[in-house]
């Protein structure tokens, strides 16, 4: 994929299932900041959590593949 700037970025991307969700969302983002940054909001509106544990951080992280 090619973004605005015309430079082509190392997606990452992300399914929400891969960390224990019963969820069919998933994600590709241009860094691991920011599936970080959407699956926070993400988890919030979906999941009524309050917010993104560390451990269900760690857990992201390591679910994370290149797009
Ligand atoms: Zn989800």
């Amino acid at each position: 994929m090619v973004w605005p700037s015309g430079e082509k970025m190392s997606e990452v991307s992300f399914e929400c299932r891969s960390v224990g969700f019963e969820c069919e969302w998933a994600l590709r983002a241009p860094s691991s900041e920011e599936v970080l940054r959407r699956m926070r909001d993400h988890v919030r509106c979906a999941h009524n959590l309050p917010d993104l544990s560390q451990d269900l951080e760690a857990r992201v992280s390591s679910a994370l593949h290149a797009a």
